[in-house]
């Protein structure tokens, strides 16, 4: 028996079909279009496997209380079509097989922590630093949900001594997504990261909000693994400054052993999301 694995992007969506080992033999990808199309697509995709149970890591918003009359369903998000969709229900209805839905970056940390940067420890975060920036907990096996899910992107910083930008965040700009973003780094400089790549101070004070966010998740969950990736964190210069940030702010308080092993790049390239979806699946299958 198979498990089948859904990334649910707010642009693309990955579906794979693999062994319970994680090894994935088939995989698809689409992009996002209107929400009854898309799922169209996933049926048309997984109705050739003998399914045991479906993983789906979602964008969200989404309502992962499961005492919610409207758990399994997309909350707030500009993209209008999607909002209030119970993508939960409409699964079940396609397949009738157990459906386990979570957060992009809890699967994307549950993955990484099965197979790739977290696999020698208890515990980990995936921070993902792309479009938006979010982040996933995974403690002794399970992702960390609490009432619905964190949102662990949009926490308060104190703002850089030489950045005054307002921040892009639609409901508090300057949180961390509003300062660090890869939309925050465009709209700041009036051009991509990418091409940004040689100015020095740009990736200074990208370090600086990027370590102060990683301080307060350091005291706040005690995770053994901090794994960084999303497309800003593909400039590979950020690592080290982010460390050296987060070693000054930390003042040794508590101790980090192995401050390189601690804050490191993801292992799994780009198939952490549908490979974490495949390991929801699991838990239910
Ligand atoms: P998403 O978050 O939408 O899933 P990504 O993780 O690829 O997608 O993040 C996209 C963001 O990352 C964009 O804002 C883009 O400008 C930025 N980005 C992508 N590649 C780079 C790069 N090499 N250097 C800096 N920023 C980048
Ligand atoms: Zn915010």
């Amino acid at each position: 028996m198979l498990i089948g694995g859904i990334e649910a992007g707010g642009t693309k969506f990955v579906c794979a079909v693999g062994e319970k080992s994680g090894e994935i033999i088939a995989k698809t990808s689409f992009p996002t279009e209107e929400p009854g199309q898309t799922f169209d697509h996933v049926k048309d995709f997984f109705q050739d496997y003998d399914l045991e149970a479906i993983g789906i890591a979602s964008f969200g918003p989404v309502d992962l209380d499961k005492s919610s009359k409207t758990y399994g369903t997309i909350l707030n998000t500009p993209k209008m079509k999607w909002k209030n969709y119970d993508v939960l229900s409409r699964l079940k209805a396609d397949f009738h097989i157990p459906v386990y839905i979570d957060t992009d970056v809890n699967a994307a940390a549950l993955a990484e922590y099965q197979f790739g940067a977290g696999k020698d420890v208890n515990s980990c975060m995936y921070i993902t630093v792309g479009t938006g920036i979010g982040a996933g907990f995974v403690h002794n096996d399970k992702t960390y949900i609490g009432k619905s899910h964190p949102e662990m992107g949009h926490i308060l910083l104190r703002q850089h001594e030489d950045d005054d930008f307002a921040g892009v965040c639609p409901y508090h700009g300057n949180c961390l997504e509003g300062l660090a973003s890869g939309p925050a780094i465009e709209k700041r400089y009036g051009k991509k990261g990418v091409e940004l790549a040689d100015v020095k101070n740009v990736w200074e004070i990208e370090a600086d909000y990027l370590a102060q966010a990683i301080m307060n998740y350091t005291l706040v969950l005690s995770p053994e693994r901090v794994i960084l990736g999303g497309g800003v964190m593909k400039q590979q210069q950020l690592y080290p400054l982010i460390r050296k940030r987060f070693s000054e702010l930390l003042n040794d308080y508590v101790s980090v052993r192995d401050l390189d092993a601690y804050i490191t790049a993801p292992d799994l390239a780009d198939e952490q999301g549908v490979k974490g979806a495949m390991e929801l699946g699991k838990m239910k299958g």
